[in-house]
């Protein structure tokens, strides 16, 4: 169980899990799908999560905001906007155009690979990875390595859903995660 106020709760006390679709048995059966389309298209929902993300950015150092291929791409740059930093995408093998730095990183079955620009981070920046949801935390915690292969210092992990009972928060072990709507 998560703790019984969140952060969140006292900057809006909206209930953000109302505008949150649950589609039980997507993409494959077993899994429960949290939907943020529901919440986008929502002007007060999608307003308070960048607004939240922003407040709690705010005082700490932050040069550049990373967003993950497909969903991190809609937090991220909004995120970036309202911290007036840049934004860097990574993405799905064979997307980006020039010379990549990749991660590997273990699925149920298999691997999958992200890659990001070499030169997307200096040395010595500071990073903010941004994604909609933290679930085994095996995506984030290969996009953390990510940044630090190329020399950058990751300055926290933001999502909007985390899903506690996967405990993927123990594989992002030393970084400051930070979650909005915990389930
Ligand atoms: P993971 O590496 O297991 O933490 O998975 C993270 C990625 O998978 C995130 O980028 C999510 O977009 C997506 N994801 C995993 N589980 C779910 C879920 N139950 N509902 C929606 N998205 C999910």
């Amino acid at each position: 169980m998560g703790p019984l106020l969140q952060y969140s709760d006292f900057l809006f006390p909206m209930d953000l899990k109302k505008l949150i679709r649950e589609v039980p048995d997507f993409p494959k059966p077993g899994i429960n799908f949290f939907d943020i389309t529901t919440l986008l298209k929502d002007k007060d929902g999608f307003g308070r999560i960048i607004d939240d993300f922003e407040a709690y950015y705010r005082d700490r150092r932050v040069d550049v905001v990373l967003g993950i291929e497909a969903r991190g791409f809609i937090f991220a740059p909004t995120v970036a906007y309202a911290l007036g930093t840049g934004f860097v995408p990574v993405r799905k093998p064979k997307k980006l155009p020039a010379a990549v730095e990749f991660m590997e990183y273990e699925l149920e079955y298999g691997t999958d690979r992200l890659e990001i620009h070499r030169d997307a981070i200096r040395a010595g920046q500071h990073v903010l990875i941004v994604d909609d949801v933290l679930a085994t935390g095996g995506t984030a915690a290969a996009v953390a390595k990510l940044v630090e292969k190329l020399g950058g210092t990751v300055s926290g992990l933001g999502f909007v859903i985390e899903l506690d009972f996967l405990a993927g928060r123990r594989k992002l072990d030393g970084y400051d995660v930070h979650s909005l709507i915990h389930y």
